[in-house]
């Protein structure tokens, strides 16, 4: 057993495995899960976790896994971040909880301010923050339909915005997701996304037809003078890492501007350094009227936030918005050592650098193996689709299969996409180099295999 007893950055930087994976005490408690939560509650990986930190995740059995997943993109900064540790611990001891609507305090204020600053755009912005992306995404179209007076909103292919009800009616799979939770909430309508890999007529028209399409079914099905707001994720994160092929995102932005439409970027993936950029819009200058982020934002505590026109937000009356939790004092003060760990260890500079080291490697797989059919992805938000050789036909059993054999050796990998056969790289952007080679070791030998 290891003798650690901290997590964080300082945990030992290697691929340890002691016992097979899951160990007899993950397997023991992983028993007990299952007679004390319900199935509904999946579990990609059953080890339990004793402490994380870099680019590792260490369970109850001794085993030191090698991280691609980040928690699903939210230890952007690491997880036990020193400087979010020192703020949380010193804040949980001051106080806990007052309700920002009832005697508010500075931390809130400050991400606010923050993520007015740093969001894309130099307009006037207001930010209100939430406990889950989910919350975040419900407020940025309540806001949207308040300011327009308008009631449709406009979603995408592939899209995901999370399980409330709401925002899974915005969500476009069915199974897990939608299936048997109906009815859904009204008003949603779902346009074509440019996905270039799947796109009938190839890429290179990708952008244009697909955002052809979007704009005249929005003109011909809703009419462009009924829709509140068009929301999109600018990369596709549950539907499998779909970058939409380039000029489509300037092009429904540009729509949205000329008829009134509120323009919302769901971030909550991307965000926070994720792509190489702090936000993803930013790659091709893209500046929505509404960003939603959470995620990566406070290194796992319950934090997401609306941010947004001041002439949008502003137009909501006093108590329209809220909750009892919305951030929280303890999430505000992570959120914040999150935000000086991004700018301190420049962590987009570390995202580019993981995507410079894992997109030739990927690629190179790819080249002797016709089951990888795509690679694609920007900074530490990389993906493989896998496809029945010599076809696009997707491979949902192989990507599972591929899963499988890297969390036997100490990999920690993600699979994601509409169809089921995308593998889905989220490293920490503060995992050791060694660290992301061994990964990608594991996962060429373990992909020549299959
Ligand atoms: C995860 C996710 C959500 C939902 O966030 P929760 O915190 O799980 O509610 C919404 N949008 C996108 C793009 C996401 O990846």
């Amino acid at each position: 057993m290891s003798t650690v007893t901290q997590g964080g950055p300082s945990l030992p930087q290697e691929r340890r495995v002691v016992t097979e994976i899951p160990g007899p005490k993950s397997r023991e408690m992983f028993a007990r899960k299952q007679a004390a939560v319900p199935p509904g509650i999946g579990t990609t990986l059953p080890v339990f976790v004793t402490h994380a930190g870099g680019g590792v995740v260490v369970d109850a059995d001794g085993n030191s896994l090698i991280d691609f997943g980040s928690g699903i993109a939210v230890t952007n900064a690491g997880n036990a971040a020193p400087r979010v540790v020192e703020r949380v611990q010193r804040q949980v001891a001051n106080f806990t909880h007052t309700c920002f609507m009832i005697t508010p305090y500075e931390s809130y204020v400050r991400v606010a301010e923050k993520l007015n600053e740093l969001t894309p755009g130099d307009h006037d912005k207001r930010t209100f923050l939430l406990n889950s992306g989910a919350e975040a995404v419900e407020n940025a179209v309540k806001v949207a339909r308040h300011a327009t007076g308008r009631q449709a909103v406009v979603v995408f292919d592939h899209g995901y915005h999370g399980r409330t009800l709401l925002t899974m009616s915005l969500t476009a799979k069915n199974m897990p997701y939608k299936q048997g939770f109906g009815p859904f909430a009204p008003e949603v309508y779902r346009v074509p996304l440019a996905y270039p890999f799947r796109w009938p007529s190839g890429p290179e028209n990708c952008a244009e037809e697909a955002a052809a399409q979007a704009i005249d079914q929005i003109n011909k099905q809703i009419g462009a003078e009924n829709v509140a707001a068009v929301l999109i994720e600018p990369i596709a994160g549950e539907g499998g890492f779909i970058e939409p092929a380039k000029g489509f995102l300037p092009r429904i932005a540009e729509f949205c501007k000329t008829n009134g439409i509120v323009f919302i970027a769901d971030e909550v993936q991307t965000g926070f350094a994720r792509t190489g950029h702090l936000f993803a819009c930013e790659d091709e200058g893209v500046v929505p009227d509404i960003i939603v982020t959470a995620k990566g934002i406070a290194g796992g505590l319950p934090l997401a936030a609306v941010t947004g026109r001041a002439e949008i937000l502003d137009r909501v009356h006093v108590g329209g918005l809220g909750g009892t939790y919305g951030g929280n004092p303890l999430a505000c003060e992570a959120a914040l050592g999150v935000l000086e760990t991004i700018e301190a260890d420049d962590l987009v500079g570390r995202a580019r650098r993981i995507g410079e080291v894992m997109l030739p490697r990927l690629r190179a797989i790819a080249e002797k193996t016709p089951i990888v059919g795509d690679v694609r992805g920007r900074g530490a938000m990389i993906a493989i689709e896998l496809v029945v050789p010599g076809t696009k036909e997707p491979h949902p059993t192989a990507a599972g299969e591929i899963a499988k054999r890297c969390h036997a050796e100490g990999l920690l990998v993600l699979t994601a996409g509409t169809y089921g056969n995308v593998l889905r790289f989220l490293p920490p952007l503060v995992m050791p180099d060694h660290l992301l080679e061994e990964g990608l070791a594991i996962l060429e030998k373990v992909i020549s295999e299959i």
